[in-house]
């Protein structure tokens, strides 16, 4: 088996299961933390090592990248069986092209989604992007806003590797499958997953529209059960395949922006959108494109439009810092902190008002209304509407509450009425995004057991303060206390394991299968540990005996072996030292000198012991140094004529042990 060791990015790469075992198996030995990072879009908590450091890397923890994962041989991570209808992935592939993969391997033609596409197949549903790797999105239970289709459906098989380097193979139709239902979104705490096998469906395209209104010209009954021909937000997104609403509740805009889409069908085929087999797609553009609203795609004033956005926000979002460290005089100080007063209530209104045009709003060079904005796409493309927003221009922190879809028009009152009292503090610059999830069989997935509604509130990335302590509470408390609330597990979310517990029939069952498959807790950060409540994990509390690996290295035998060499030095050195003394023709007077070197070789032993047992292979070398430097010591002695012949015949001895251990490293390096 080949070592392992850490990149300069700071990642260690395995680049196949039995490397991803053999770290597992080293984190055991060496009381390490590991991690995978699927497209790092989660927040980085949930993600990386307690002290993890891009191109650094963490001294206590393993952080993992599986972008050399594939299967044996090839470069490929990608596996479609059309016979069956089946894909398997590795867990590192990505669903579509990362722009910001930090191996730099991901583009679209690897990728997971367009792979399938040319072979004339697809997943159902896809979230907001399409960033992510396989592991990352089902590891938190992702999933897009539709009701009638969930990625986490489609998963039908999983290959993971447990907290002691076992290997499990899972599958959905196993007769026994609770290990599947609990691993297949467990938050990177059962294991690391190395594969996954989906059912897919034929492709096929969608069509849609997006609309902005105000609140009251919405087309759907926003706050109610459904009235005046308008239905509730519930039956909507039921009747609806795919949807998504972004609320931006601010004091004086007021707007809803429903982006909503179907797959195409026969009669959907037109002049415009060309036939199924030669499709011109007319993809959805999310900011404003002024001037060509039709065919927005070829207007390429969206990367413009996001540019001033996240300037604007950066600037907005940022203001107090800029003003210390700018420190202007007097004068300007007062006109700034005009500026500022007159922020919340005059200029953000205008802004976001161009930014999200109301659907009758002229466009300012056409003249004509903006909206609403027609698309038609390919899946892949088009269901992932947010993907092109860039994660550097615009970057975007998230808490998401998912509650029964049952209580949605409840929800909405009492978002509406808190958004009005509290105003800017609770509303803040940016929008809240609204959509469904799929009731989900998998015990973790905030959908388990329902249907949900998800409040998704947005934070701009680059404001000064923390959302998580400044801004989100004020969320939690407000819908916890009246809904059951689950929160998606890759976002911001409260400390309050208690509460969590209550929500996940299967929590008890989930927890005690978390121990079983990572009994050493080498998966449990401090992030994960305060919230699940998993119990603190001490040096005092006796490590669970790990299953011993197979077979010993043969570096390790070399070490293992000699160590039982150094028992008998040990046990001459402390038991006999006079004997000794008399072979290598010193003064027994001297005897209690021997006796201490006893101790120190006794101690060495314990480490050869320890090292060997433990097959910490980083430490193999320093056994092949320290004994050469006995060697040396005692030639020099006997050269200099300071030691009998009896003194360099054990020098010899240590030296050939160094000289086995140094051919077993490197006859290993070459296998
Ligand atoms: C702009 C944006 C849009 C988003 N849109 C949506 C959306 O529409 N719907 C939705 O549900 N979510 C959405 N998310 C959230 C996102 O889908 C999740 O955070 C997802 O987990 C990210 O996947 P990733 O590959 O980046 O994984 P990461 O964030 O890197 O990792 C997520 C978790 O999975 C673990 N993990 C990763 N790989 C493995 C593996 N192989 N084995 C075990 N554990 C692993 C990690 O340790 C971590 O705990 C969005 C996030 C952003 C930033």
């Amino acid at each position: 088996m080949d070592t392992i060791s850490i990149g300069a990015d700071g990642y260690y790469h395995p680049a196949s299961d039995d490397q991803v075992a053999q770290l597992i198996k080293r984190a055991n030995a060496e009381r390490l933390k590991v991690r995978v990072r699927g497209s790092g879009h989660s927040i980085k908590y949930a993600i990386f090592t307690d002290h993890f450091r891009d191109g650094e890397g963490d001294k206590d923890g393993i952080d993992i990248l599986l972008d050399q994962l594939n299967f044996t041989g090839t470069d490929q991570k990608v596996r479609i069986d059309k016979a069956k209808n089946e894909v398997r992935v590795k867990a590192g592939c990505h669903l579509g092209y990362d722009p910001y993969d930090p191996a730099g391997v991901s583009n679209l033609v690897n990728s997971l989604l367009y792979q399938l596409d040319q072979e004339g197949l697809a997943v159902p549903d896809v979230g907001g992007i399409i960033h992510q790797a396989v592991g990352g999105f089902l590891a938190t239970g992702s999933s897009g806003g539709s009701l009638m289709g969930a990625f986490g459906d489609q998963l039908v098989g999983l290959r993971l590797i447990d907290g002691t380097g076992e290997i499990h193979k899972l599958r959905r139709d196993q007769p026994q499958n609770d290990l599947f239902l609990a691993a297949g979104v467990s938050m990177g705490l059962f294991g690391i997953i190395t594969e996954a096998t989906f059912k897919l469906v034929p492709k096929f395209n969608i069509i849609g529209e997006q609309t902005t209104t105000t609140l009251d010209g919405c087309t759907i009954d926003l706050f109610g059960e459904g009235s005046g021909g308008k239905p509730s937000l519930e039956e909507f997104l039921r009747q609806t395949r795919y949807a998504r609403l972004m609320w931006w509740p601010q004091n004086k805009v007021e707007r809803m922006v429903v982006w909503k889409a179907r797959d195409m069908n026969d009669s959907d085929y037109n002049a415009q959108t060309g036939s199924a087999e030669r499709f011109k797609a007319n993809p959805y553009e999310e900011f404003p494109v002024f001037g060509d609203s039709d065919i927005p795609a070829e207007s390429g004033s969206e990367d413009i439009a996001e540019g001033i956005a996240g300037l604007f926000y950066s600037v907005a979002g940022n203001w107090h810092r800029l003003l210390a460290k700018l420190q202007p005089s007097f004068i300007v100080r007062v006109f700034l902190n005009i500026v500022g007063w007159l922020y919340p209530g005059h200029i953000l209104p205008a802004v976001i008002k161009a930014f999200v045009p109301l659907d009758t709003d002229l466009d300012p060079i056409t003249h004509q209304p903006s909206g609403p904005q027609k698309f038609w796409d390919v899946w892949w493309h088009g269901l992932p509407m947010d993907n092109d927003i860039d994660d550097k221009l615009v970057p975007t922190d998230f808490t998401e509450i998912w509650i029964p879809i049952s209580k949605m028009a409840e929800v909405m009152r009492k978002l509406r009425d808190f958004y009005r009292e509290t105003g800017y503090a609770a509303t803040g610059s940016y929008s809240c995004e609204l959509y469904s999830a799929k009731a989900s069989d998998f015990w973790m997935s905030p959908s388990y057991g329902g249907d949900v509604f998800r409040v998704d509130v947005f934070w701009f990335g680059y404001n000064e303060g923390n959302p998580a302590t400044d801004y989100y509470p004020q969320f939690w408390n407000l819908l916890t206390k009246d809904f059951d609330c689950r929160f998606h597990w890759g976002k911001h979310m409260p400390i309050n394991p208690d509460y969590l517990a209550k929500q996940y029939p299967k929590w008890k069952e989930f927890m005690a299968l978390r121990e079983k498959m990572d009994p050493n807790q080498i998966f449990v950060t401090e992030y994960w540990r305060d919230r699940l409540g998993i119990e603190p994990y001490t040096l005092k509390q006796p490590l669970v005996p790990l299953k011993p690996e197979k077979t010993m290295s043969k570096p390790a035998k070399t070490i293992y072996y000699f160590g039982f060499y150094m028992i008998l030095e040990v046990v001459l050195l402390l038991w006999s030292p006079a004997f000794l003394m008399k072979l290598a023709g010193i003064d027994p007077s001297d005897a209690v000198w021997l006796r201490l070197i006893g101790g120190i070789v006794a101690g060495l032993t314990i480490y050869y012991f320890s090292i060997s047992l433990r097959q910490i292979r980083a430490l193999y070398p320093i056994p092949v140094y320290e004994r050469t430097a006995v060697f040396l010591t005692a030639l020099a002695l006997y050269l200099f004529d300071h030691a009998a012949l009896a003194v360099l015949m054990v020098g010899i001895v240590d030296f050939l042990g160094a000289m086995w251990t140094l051919w077993a490293l490197k006859s290993e390096a070459k296998k």
